[in-house]
């Protein structure tokens, strides 16, 4: 019997394939090497908690932070939660009587956006949602302008997962510092493949995930900044001493192999692969706008992921949209936020309406993507918005 063909995968922002030297790397973890790495009264335990210990460093190194400040949690989703939920406690416990101000923008993940409502309804702090701007930027003079005696984080994505607008992050970072207010960034969709200095960049608290750079899924980071100052959460789970008691519980071993291994593996080539991917973006954004003339460009022009190409298309209707676009892979309508149907938040923040953005698709592009992958999408898409206009006109 002859499997159907898959469609070809454009949902890199949404997940990417563990590599298989990731995954060569994790297998003895699972297996002959199944120690818990906090038993360190027998090989076993010394050996997974050896591969632990290189993870954090190969991570570490990427971020160029000390090791120490990398702590490994389930993913982005729990790094996000750890960094503004841990933090409100440990203020709410050090600063009787004066809630603090977070500053965050409403084209962050719902991760942190949700989380940070929450941090107002449950724990009484008091929060600032900025609206970015048309290309879903946020500007430094925005987060100026909303600043108040009582500010103590401002949370920014390095990069946004739906339409791939990269933040100023090392100008909002070092403004953060002088004026002594912590800085958060999730950093799910750009580590790996921008480069990250939180020295440079002036970053407190970072939240990266495993799954986005070909890593396996249910592990992240949050780094925590130890010194310059010393940040301290509060954490969310109780009940055992790992990760100095800030994120209790077993560490998945086999997960922070792949992690720390493909941490390795994104930075050994990431200007090289970066190259490539710009130029399939290139060539994706141009063969479609020039086309189609209903096809507007999510996202900043040139501040942009190479992984990311979202296009909106007026006057399209989503159903047609969504059965016309057989044999890709790709995120519709409203893109992160599948599994429900409201429209996305970023692509309403960025001014588009219900319609307009449940008439988006989300191309993410990746290591596996080709140049004749990206030829054959722009045939689909232009066969499709064609077909769809005479359906309109009947
Ligand atoms: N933040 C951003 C920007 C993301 O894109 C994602 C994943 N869609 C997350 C956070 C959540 O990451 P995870 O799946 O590791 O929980």
């Amino acid at each position: 019997m002859n499997t159907p063909k898959r469609p070809i995968y454009f949902d890199y922002n949404a997940t990417t394939p563990v590599l298989p030297s990731v995954f060569e790397a994790m297998k003895p973890y699972f297996t002959e090497e199944f120690g818990n790495p906090s038993s360190l009264s027998h090989s076993y335990g010394w050996s997974a908690n050896m591969a632990v210990e290189k993870a954090r460093e190969q991570i570490a190194s990427a971020l160029h932070c000390r090791s120490k400040e990398v702590y490994f949690t389930s993913g982005a989703t729990e790094s996000n939660n750890l960094a503004i939920l841990g933090l409100v406690t440990k203020l709410g416990n050090q600063e009787e009587g004066s809630a603090p101000h977070f500053i965050t923008s409403q084209a962050e993940h719902k991760s942190v956006l949700e989380v940070c409502r929450l941090a107002q309804t449950r724990f009484g702090a008091e929060i600032t949602i900025i609206d970015p701007d048309r290309f879903g930027q946020v500007s430094l003079k925005q987060i100026q302008q909303s600043v108040q005696p009582n500010t103590r984080l401002i949370s920014v994505m390095m990069a946004n997962n739906e339409i791939g607008t990269i933040n100023p992050i090392a100008e909002i970072g070092k403004w953060a510092k002088s004026q002594n207010i912590l800085f958060h960034t999730d950093c799910a969709q750009s580590f790996g493949k921008l480069p990250i200095h939180v020295e440079d960049m002036a970053i407190d608290i970072l939240s990266l995930s495993g799954h986005k750079i070909y890593g396996p899924k249910g592990v992240g980071v949050l780094f925590v900044r130890s010194e310059n100052p010393s940040v301290e959460l509060l954490p969310l789970l109780s009940g055992g001493t790992q990760e100095h008691g800030i994120r209790p519980g077993t560490l998945n071993v086999p997960g922070i192999v792949g992690l720390g291994a493909a941490t390795e593996l994104a930075l050994s080539d990431m200007s090289t692969e970066s190259e490539r991917l710009k130029a399939l973006q290139k060539h994706l954004i141009s063969g479609v706008l020039s086309q189609l003339p209903e096809a507007t460009l999510n996202g900043h022009p040139t501040e942009r992921l190479a992984t990311n190409v979202s296009f909106s298309f007026s006057g399209l209707s989503a159903d047609i949209f969504a059965l016309g676009l057989n044999g890709l892979a790709l995120s519709a309508g409203s893109a992160c936020a599948s599994g429900t149907s409201s429209p996305s938040h970023v692509l309403k923040a960025i001014g588009h309406s219900d319609r307009l953005a449940r008439a988006t698709v989300r191309f993410g592009l990746g290591r596996l993507t080709t140049f004749a992958d990206i030829k054959l999408a722009i045939d689909k898409i232009v066969e499709m918005v064609v077909k769809s206009r005479q359906i309109s006109i009947v």
